[in-house]
């Protein structure tokens, strides 16, 4: 037999990536993350026919894909919401892809899931009769929600969203503020509902959601005949850190009988932080809600959780039907045919409670990150992060030359330089140099946010290897470029 494709040797393979990848994520040596012209040429080409053998691919991998990657993970970089894995992880998202590489069928990896997937229910505060299920991401686990939603308010009157379509669903309507991601607006696109029917609802002065504009627009477009379908929650929106009032958010839902979805993508694990839980109201008042375990649990990218109060209502959303070629698949369910071959071991859940059929079992990341630093090491990172975020903002209340854009309640912190005298034009163009002077200089790297149509610096601090010395240069830095640009 032989295939053009090497299936030994993996660990020279691997061993041969293992220096770049160890200076890489230790960020020795110089940043070689130079711009798309310097190394486009060294990778640009149409298909080859002929191929170079696997050798040419781990010298292309060191020298291109690792050793030019953008240093997402540095302990100054706090732009957007990502950061880079921490090793078990990355030794967890190994092992999975290579020996057990499928959620459903190849077991351990099936079972180890269902349980990373109950050690996240119980670490967020959620009753042990919630489900879960992994996802690519944020937007499948919205999606997936926002799905649920849908066939919720299908049901309620009679109607099956997942099986017949939305046709006799009128003016389907989801409610939301305009802090929202706009991947809830997709999933609407996505599930038949419309991106247009969104309902932006507008924030109160404390730049959360208006919770009587939320309560008016539910009961006008009641007395209009329209649909309700859900009320989307945000636990830490992505611009500013803001959880919404989701006590009282949870609430009027019930009241009306409309299905509550939480989008915690980012912030979910704020909940941790003692000083902020009261915020979140409880959990077992969510009937869905999304968490990104690849953003502050610093998964691999790839990881999202959507957990959801009723797994028979979540089945019947994303039913399957059953192949011919996987007719057994209802035998498998739940482990029940031949308990002592490990051929017929699916783990817990069912494949009606997601969109993929094969898929890896992303929870064996969140299994040992878990396994390693405990509830407690997530804890304390939490609470670390939000600190850091409170620090930017105390430093930015007390000097003259900051001002603070939003009070932060998670680990999100948005402000910029001042000088008397500047017009907002000139605020706007002065944080916007600041800005890209500190990315060109590279030891902080924040990214931006408009609040109220100012420019404003946004730091959000989720990296495990960041601290409050990581906060405090950050401020040192702007005020530093601020001051020499605005002597011009
Ligand atoms: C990141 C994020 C999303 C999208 O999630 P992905 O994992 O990027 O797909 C949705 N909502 C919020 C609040 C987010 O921070």
């Amino acid at each position: 037999m032989s295939d053009a494709a090497s299936t030994s040797d993996i660990e020279e393979a691997i061993g041969a990536l293992l220096p770049g990848l160890a200076e890489f994520i230790e960020y020795r040596g110089p940043d070689r993350a130079t711009p798309r012209s310097d190394w486009i040429d060294l990778i640009d080409e149409r298909l080859p026919q002929a191929g170079v053998g696997s050798d040419e691919v781990l010298r292309l991998l060191s020298e291109v894909v690792i050793s030019r990657g953008l240093r997402t993970g540095h302990p100054g970089f706090t732009g957007w919401v990502t950061t880079s894995p921490t090793t078990i992880g990355v030794a967890a998202n190994l092992a999975q892809t290579v020996a057990s590489s499928q959620r459903w069928w190849v077991h351990p990896g099936n079972d180890i899931d269902s349980m990373a997937v109950e050690w996240m229910i119980e670490l967020l505060g959620f009753p042990e009769t919630y489900v879960g299920q992994f996802t690519s991401g944020g937007s499948t686990a919205n999606l997936i929600g926002i799905g649920v939603a849908r066939q919720h308010a299908g049901e309620r009157i009679d109607v099956d969203p997942s099986k017949d379509g939305v046709s006799s669903m009128p003016n389907p309507r989801v409610y939301a503020s305009v802090q929202t991601h706009h991947v809830v607006g997709r999933s609407l696109g996505v599930l038949g509902l419309g991106r247009e029917n969104v309902q932006s609802i507008p924030l109160d002065d404390s730049g959360r959601i208006d919770l009587g504009a939320l309560r008016s627009a539910v009961e006008s477009d009641i007395r209009d005949g329209c649909t309700p379908v859900a009320i989307v929650g945000n636990a830490g929106d992505v611009n500013t850190g803001l959880v919404d009032p989701l006590g009282p958010m949870a609430d009027l839902a019930h009241e009306f009988d409309i299905w509550f979805h939480v989008d915690g993508a980012y912030g979910g694990f704020g909940i941790l932080d003692p000083r902020v839980r009261e915020q979140f109201g409880h959990p077992d008042a969510y009937d869905s809600f999304a968490v990104d375990p690849h953003k502050w649990l610093a998964a691999p990218v790839g990881t999202g959780l959507v957990i959801c109060r009723d797994g028979d209502l979540l089945a019947r959303s994303f039913a399957v039907e059953t192949g011919a070629y996987d007719r057994e698949r209802e035998s498998l369910e739940f482990n029940k045919r031949d308990p002592d071959s490990p051929w017929e071991s699916t783990g817990r859940g069912t494949l009606d409670w997601g969109l993929d059929f094969s898929t890896p079992a992303r929870g064996i990341a969140v299994w040992a990150i878990l396994k390693e630093i405990g509830a407690v090491g997530i804890k304390d990172r939490i609470v670390r992060h939000n600190d850091s975020a409170r620090l930017v903002a105390e430093r930015s209340r007390a000097s003259q030359e900051l001002e603070l854009m939003a009070d932060p309640d998670l680990s999100i912190a948005c402000f910029r330089y001042v000088r008397d005298g500047t017009s907002e034009a000139d605020l706007n163009d002065l944080n916007e140099e600041i800005l890209a002077e500190l990315r060109r200089k590279g030891s902080s790297v924040p990214s931006s946010t408009l609040i109220d149509g100012q420019f404003a610096i946004r730091a959000c601090f989720i990296n495990p290897r960041s601290g409050l010395e990581d906060a405090d240069r950050l401020v040192d830095e702007v005020v530093a470029i601020g001051r020499r640009l605005s002597e011009r």
